[in-house]
């Protein structure tokens, strides 16, 4: 039984023996009693937010360039450095056709450790006529 559904119920014993100020009163208190609830929930609700971003925090690395989630196999990512830093946002970088990592949300581009610039097929651009 809620706090409200147990207020009700005592205020359906006593009411009969009550003046109209008192009654007035009851009904504030309840209406209080409701307010409290709901400001209960949305602190409730703020809390598992926070306690959220932090446990995201204490995974979150970033390695000079992007950043990741987690480590060794269940690591996540790469996600966006301006996206994070910014606008505390987690985004997927994508893998462009360069190899290089692209973030569709702020189009930062990144390059990857180690990168190496695909080869070109010279006979390909010349049949392209390049
Ligand atoms: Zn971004």
């Amino acid at each position: 039984m809620s706090l409200i559904e147990r207020f009700q119920t005592v205020y359906e014993l006593v009411k009969a023996g009550l003046t109209i100020d008192q009654r007035e009163e009851v009904l504030k208190f309840r209406e209080e009693v409701l307010q409290t609830q709901e400001e209960n929930q949305n602190l409730r609700q703020e809390v598992a937010e926070l306690k959220k971003a932090l446990e995201i925090k204490e995974k979150l690395s970033h390695d000079g360039s992007v950043y990741w989630l987690g480590e060794g196999e269940k690591r996540e990512g790469p996600f966006c450095q301006r996206c994070k830093d910014v606008d505390e946002k987690l985004v997927h970088l994508q893998r462009t056709r360069e190899l290089l990592w692209f973030c569709l949300e702020c189009k930062s581009t990144y390059v990857p450790p180690g990168y190496e610039p695909p080869e070109i097929d010279n006979d390909l651009l010349d049949s392209r006529g390049f």
